[in-house]
């Protein structure tokens, strides 16, 4: 089976009055239909970058990103892409916010409210479709960021540090939620997080990046010890630490 997403050569830099900054160097990987890639890296080594690219809101500067084969050349309606911030209106009910990516694409059919309303029912909000986001906690108000996103039946989501607003505890708990949710609903998912717990607990693969400019330092498959894998039951697998130390090594050799 071809790849759903493949990166050949991706370089990008910035420019400013200051100059030139080079954010990412020669990124080649390729993401299988129903794969969870987790992307980790210091802060500031492109990551958002990457994601920005991958979603065709910036062109690399040199290099082919192309999704089922066809160069991504514009924004596409079958990526989908969630942010640190949940971005839910408050002037908007959650019902209301859940359908506005509906709204703006012009495709509020019967067939798309009803995955609305399924999506509502299925993860625990359908009895606060008439609140408002500040009515939720921070874990709902992802959720319902999510399902925002899945409304529009994306194949491939993009997560760009989607809980690193929330506090610890939250954190977990919401993860599990969104891994959960993303197999349930059998999307491709490229997940960036600077956190090596949060990507080893969700993804299939890690791809480490290094300090900027950003470059692939390696991309290593995690096989977990551990039945009916959920990202919390995931940190429980006797392996999980020997992947953190690994992970750990490869964000930290300054070779
Ligand atoms: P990350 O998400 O990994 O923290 P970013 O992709 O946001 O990193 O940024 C990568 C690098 O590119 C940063 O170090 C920053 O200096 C530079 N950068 C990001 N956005 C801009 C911009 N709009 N103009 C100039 N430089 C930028
Ligand atoms: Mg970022």
């Amino acid at each position: 089976m071809d790849p759903l997403l493949t990166l050949q050569n991706i370089c990008y830099s910035y420019h400013t009055p200051d100059g030139e900054t080079l954010a990412l160097e020669n990124i080649s990987f390729t993401v299988d239909e129903g794969e969870f890639i987790a992307i980790v890296g210091p802060s500031g080594c492109g990551k958002s970058t990457l994601l920005n690219l991958i979603c065709g809101l910036m062109k690399p500067q040199s290099g082919e990103i192309a999704l089922h084969g066809e160069p991504v050349t514009h924004t596409r309606p079958e990526i989908g892409y969630m942010l640190q911030k949940d971005h839910l209106f408050e002037w908007r009910t959650v019902y209301r916010n859940i359908l506005l990516g509906l709204e703006i694409q012009h495709k509020c059919t019967p067939e798309n409210i009803a995955r609305a309303d399924a999506l509502l029912e299925t993860y625990g909000l359908a009895s606060f479709k008439n609140s408002r986001p500040s009515q939720l906690s921070g874990g709902m108000r992802q959720r319902a960021a999510l399902i925002r996103t899945l409304v529009l039946d994306p194949n491939l989501l993009l997560l760009d540090e989607p809980f690193s607003a929330l506090d610890y505890q939250t954190r977990l708990s919401v993860c599990d939620d969104i891994g959960i949710i993303i197999k349930k609903e059998k999307k491709t998912a490229v997940l960036v997080t600077h956190d090596l717990s949060e990507a080893i607990s969700t993804a299939d693969r890690v791809i480490v990046l290094s300090k900027r400019p950003g470059k692939i330092r390696s991309i290593i498959p995690i096989k977990l010890d551990i039945e009916d894998r959920t990202p919390f039951r995931s940190r429980n697998a006797p392996n999980f630490k020997d992947y953190f130390n690994l992970i750990w090594k490869e964000l930290n050799c300054h070779e």
